[in-house]
Parts: structure tokens; sequence; C-alpha cells
């Protein structure tokens, strides 16, 4: 079975080597000369909204998956004239758009943060008038790693603000004074067979994901599965779907979904019985789904500008390197490592190791 991919990046590159042993193929658009994944597969380098070479790669491939969602929505809906194409349109179009995305929240009866969607500055100043300080301005499309939003903390930070971040449509959300953040990845198959991993805490730095740590039986595990459940069953969703929560007294706050493989799943590719990558392609073929069970503690950190010494990384006891073979660059995210332990003082001890090669680097 031959697998399209729209974009080349890390993601699509760890589908490709979760679906290598299965005896799938795999061919990736993306428009740029260096795609990472191009080790892996075919390489069609093109622009997202070239239909030439859209139609091009609907005609090699038996389905066409993604690795980011803001894919432009005539992208998808020109590739689903010729192939299956999974996750679905219309799971595109809700969760590359912020409104929407929360919209959908509330009628579900998800809690989420009170939010307005915003087109204007006078939107803004009235939206501050009722939402109340601080709230979080954020670009209803295309942000990503805590680019595209701004914290508001006093009204001289709302002045000008809608400007400051492009005038473009927005979305202005109250802030939650969390006490963590975890975030569930979900995968559903396409006979609606439904699997979850535990929860996984994260602790981002500069808003960028920077350490996840798998849970062991989370207190608000079953209450993140029904909220997710509600999502996957309401889009007829077809792959893995990440839904990122803040953690508040005694509950749980939705913040955003992905519908895609997540940096925050990157740990189970050593530390669960099956992947989210090969879950995720299990998924969209129609293959029955692996185990989620996660394989005792584990931990993922984040490599990002560069990676640290190699050969120090994979010295550590059940340290597993993944480097993605990218350019270097300020605030990139050029690899990972997952950790295994059986136990969590091993682990935080493995955490705090790895965490000293990174100052070194
Ligand atoms: P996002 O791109 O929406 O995931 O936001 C990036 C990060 O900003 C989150 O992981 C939180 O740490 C923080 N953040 C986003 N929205 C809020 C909010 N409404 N209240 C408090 N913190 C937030």
């Amino acid at each position: 079975m031959k697998i399209g991919v729209i974009g080349g990046g890390q993601l699509g590159r760890m589908l490709a080597l979760a679906g290598t042993p299965l005896g799938m193929t795999f061919a990736f658009l993306d428009p740029a000369p260096d795609a990472c994944s191009q080790a892996l597969g075919e390489h069609i380098r093109a622009d997202y909204g070239d239909l030439d070479h859209l139609r091009q790669l609907a005609d090699e491939v038996d389905l066409v998956t993604f690795e980011f969602e803001s894919v432009p929505a005539e992208t998808v809906a020109f590739l689903s004239q010729f192939v299956p194409v999974y996750p679905s349109a219309e799971a595109l179009r809700i969760a590359r758009d912020r409104w929407f995305e929360k919209s959908m929240f509330k009628d579900l009866g998800i809690p989420t943060p009170e939010f307005a969607d915003i087109q204007s500055q006078v939107d803004l100043d009235a939206a501050v008038a009722t939402i109340g300080l601080p709230a979080v301005l954020k670009t209803r499309t295309l942000g990503y790693d805590g680019k595209g939003q701004k914290v508001l903390r006093t009204a001289a930070d709302v002045a000008g603000t809608f400007a400051e971040l492009g005038s473009v449509p927005c979305l202005l959300e109250g802030f939650v004074p969390f006490s963590g953040e975890v975030s569930l990845i979900a995968v559903r198959g396409r006979d609606g067979e439904t699997r979850f991993y535990p929860l996984v805490h994260n602790s981002h730095e500069q808003g960028i994901l920077r350490l996840s740590i798998a849970s062991s039986q989370h207190p608000q595990q079953k209450l993140a599965e029904d909220y997710a459940s509600r999502v996957l069953k309401q889009l007829d969703y077809v792959g893995v779907l990440a839904f990122e929560f803040f953690e508040i007294d005694g509950g749980l706050k939705a913040n955003e979904i992905a519908p895609r493989v997540h940096n925050s799943g990157h740990w189970t590719i050593e530390g669960s019985e099956c992947s989210q990558f090969e879950n995720h392609l299990r998924a969209v073929a129609g293959l029955p789904l692996g185990s989620t069970k996660k394989v005792g503690e584990s931990a993922m950190l984040n490599f990002i500008g560069s990676v640290p010494a190699v050969d120090k990384v994979i010295a550590i006891d059940d340290c597993h390197l993944h480097h993605y073979g990218k350019a270097f660059k300020v605030g990139r995210k050029v690899g990972h490592a997952t950790l295994r332990s059986a136990d969590r003082a091993t682990l935080d001890r493995q955490i705090t190791a790895v965490e000293s090669l990174i100052d070194q680097a």
C-alpha cells in the first residue's frame, strides 16, 4: 500500500519509519527542498495548492493523510475527488480554526475557556470588557508553538494589539489559571473502533513543548476520554487525534485539538506497545488498531535548536534518540529522546541526565 502524506517534516518521517515494516511505501508532497521525510520515500516538491502535482500524488497513492493541519481547504477538496483522504476535509476545517474548534467544544458540552470572535480592534475592546483580563488573543488559524498569540494582562496590552497580530481574524480567550497541561492521544479506525493512550503531562518553554511524561492512572483519564470520544464521533474521525487540556481544580478545560500525530505522543514509539505513528497508519489504512498500553514509565524530551552529542545521549540507559536530520536552527525542533524505566524515580534521573546534556549543547 502506498500512502501519500501532505507535508514532509519529522512527523511524516516518523510515519514512514512506522509504516515501512508494515509493507507500506510513502510519497510526501512538500515545497521545501530539504524536507526531512525525503530519505524515507518519494518527495514531490510542490506547493500545497499546485493542482498538477496534487493530481500526480493522488494517482500514485492508495490514500492521502496529513502531517500538519494548516492545509488549504481547496487542497483537501481537490484530493478528495480522486483518492480517500483521512482525516476528512471537515475534520481539518474545524481543527485548523480556533473559532470553529472552540464552538464545537461548546456545542458538545466540553468545558473550554470563555471565548469571542475578533475581527477588529473594536471587537477586541468589547470582548475584553466582557471576558476581562488577563486574557489571551490568538490568531484563528496558523498559530503554533506559541506563535500568533499574546497574553493581555493590562489595558495597555490591549491597545493596538489586533494590528500587532496582523489584523487577521482572532479569538480572545479567558486566561486559565491552570495547574498543569495534559494531552490525550486518541486513535479511531475506519470502523469507529477507538483507543486512547494514557494522558501525558506537558511542559513548555517559550511556547514550545519541552518535556512530556506519560501518566499512570491519571484521575482525569476517563473524563478526557469522554470529551475526546464526543469529538471523534462528531467528526466521524479516522486516524490519530491529539487533544490538549488545561488541568484545573478537579477537572479539565479543552484548549485545542490537532488532527494528526502529535509531539506529545512521540514517547509512544518506544514507550507503548504500538506507537501513535503505527496506529495512525493502521487506522487510515483500515487495519486493526494496535495496543495503546504503556510499557513501564516513559517520557520524551525535545531537542530544540540542536541535538546534544549522540554518543552521550545513547549512553544513558534506555534512552532512545530520534535525530530528524534537519539543519540546526534556533527554536526549531530537530530531534527528541524517549526515556523508559521500570519506576518513576529512575525516569526522573534519566530526565535530569538528558537535560544536563541539552544544557551543555
Ligand atoms: P496554544 O497554541 O493554544 O496551545 O497555546 C500555547 C500555550 O499557551 C499553551 O500550551 C498554554 O501554556 C498557553 N495558553 C494558551 N491558551 C491559554 C489560556 N486561555 N489560558 C492560559 N494559558 C494559555
